[in-house]
């Protein structure tokens, strides 16, 4: 990596992406170049060979990765995502993400990412479970319930987190605070998966709310049916949302009158997908990006909003769900053309914060209710959303750069106040 920020229109990688944001945010910040050094590099980073026997008993070898970006402000907290684009440039750029989303949402850890290069939709889960295994006993010595704490990502699930937290327990005692996301019956909380979906939906209630506008006239569409996507389509159509497309990997559906979300998660248990659902008109995923409605919440892969799409994007706001789903130049002709966009870091910080109540509730040995978890949740995204928001109002930056000059000053602090520099 180098010391210079890359020029605004070259092509950027994932981390070169969020490290544009950090420079960004450094420089109104004014912070030191000795700080900024060490909030760009990685603070650790471990690259795994995983040999794997598959149920042909053939031998394969995945390649895993775990980074730890920044610890300043606590154990490094993140995701685990297994998926055949995971490679080590685009973990460091999650893991950094991860950095300034627990800062933000003022929780008490540091960022970090996994990832294993691998396809889970062609392995049994049979494979999977010795995947899993194999790689948690590669990472198993940088983690720890105080040092850190993986959770689901894209591929992953609490299926996943109980392997984990099962193979860590084999080799150092049971140790249930070691991941989060985990099944309820091993010590996961209420209300982890539909976490993230809940933050996202009540980031954009707040966004109605500021706009005054009643959620009932608000058409949303939304990008992936998976975890993230398929929550908060349910929770955004409780609050009285219009959900006029949805889509995943296999296709997508639109009908501008809503879609009948109960109906569509009946038919998702049959089909696998959301395509071919009769409520609806077939559309596909590029179309998708670009249907008319108030809110587009990208909620499957990073970098689908470019350059290139941006011009034909019809929404009057984008909801960051997915991570880092717009690219700079893309963020750069939206912005050009008013139309706001909520970042990643805070739409999507539902997750992590309820994985911090499942973490403290396993520490505590304390269970909590669903209740208690949706309002806690609830109450640090509202503050959030507004201290975003008064930020940039006050600054006169996009929410983007707001959300990372607050997350990147409460870093750069802790690493001042503990003397790393
Ligand atoms: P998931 O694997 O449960 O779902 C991903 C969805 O994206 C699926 O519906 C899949 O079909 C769809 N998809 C995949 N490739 C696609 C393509 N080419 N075009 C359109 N759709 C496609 O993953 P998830 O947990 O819902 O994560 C989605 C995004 O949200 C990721 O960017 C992830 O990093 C982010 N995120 C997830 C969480 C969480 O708690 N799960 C938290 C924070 C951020």
């Amino acid at each position: 990596m180098t010391t210079e920020a890359p020029a605004p229109h070259a092509h950027l990688s994932p981390s070169e992406s969020v490290l544009n944001s950090v420079y960004q945010s450094a420089e109104r910040l004014q912070l030191s170049p000795e700080v900024v050094d060490l909030l760009r590099t990685s603070w650790r980073e471990v690259q795994a060979q995983l040999p794997v026997r598959m149920d042909d008993r053939k031998l394969r070898i995945f390649e895993g990765y775990r980074v730890q970006h920044n610890g300043a402000r606590g154990p490094y907290k993140g995701g685990v995502r297994f998926h055949p684009q995971a490679d080590l440039d685009e973990v460091r750029a999650l893991a950094m993400l991860m950095t300034y989303k627990c800062a933000l949402m003022e929780l008490p850890f540091g960022g970090a990412k996994g990832g294993v290069m691998c396809d889970p939709t062609r392995m049994s889960d049979t494979e999977l479970n010795r995947l899993t295994r194999t790689y948690t006993q590669h990472i198993g010595m940088v983690l720890g319930v105080s040092r850190d704490i993986p959770a689901p990502d894209m591929g992953t699930n609490a299926q996943t987190m109980a392997w984990m937290m099962d193979a860590y327990g084999q080799k150092y005692g049971h140790t249930p605070g070691i991941v989060t996301g985990k099944p309820v019956e091993l010590g996961g909380s209420y209300g982890r998966d539909q976490a993230t979906g809940r933050g996202v939906a009540v980031c954009m209630r707040q966004y109605a709310i500021m706009e005054r506008a009643d959620p009932r006239d608000l058409k949303v569409v939304i990008q992936g049916y998976g975890n993230v996507g398929s929550w908060t389509a349910r929770i955004a159509s409780e609050m009285g949302f219009r959900i006029v497309g949805v889509s995943d990997v296999k296709g997508g559906i639109a009908n501008p009158d809503g879609l009948d979300i109960a109906s569509l998660d009946a038919w998702f248990a049959v089909a696998g997908s959301v395509a071919g659902f009769e409520g609806g008109e077939p559309v596909t995923n590029e179309h998708l990006l670009e249907l008319e409605c108030d809110y587009l919440v990208p909620a499957a892969l990073g970098e689908v909003i470019t350059e290139e799409n941006a011009p034909r994007v019809r929404a009057r706001a984008v909801i960051e769900a997915a991570n880092h789903p717009v690219t700079p130049p893309g963020d750069e002709v939206l912005a050009a053309r008013n139309i706001p966009v909520l970042p990643d870091i805070l739409v999507n910080a539902g997750g992590v914060t309820v994985s911090y109540f499942e973490w403290t509730q396993n520490i505590q040995q304390f269970r909590w209710s669903l209740e208690m978890v949706n309002s806690e949740l609830e109450k640090r995204m509202v503050a959030a959303f507004h201290e975003l928001m008064a930020r940039a109002a006050q600054d006169g930056t996009l929410p983007r750069q707001a959300a990372f000059d607050i997350g990147v000053e409460r870093v750069g602090r802790a690493i001042l106040l503990r003397g790393f520099v």
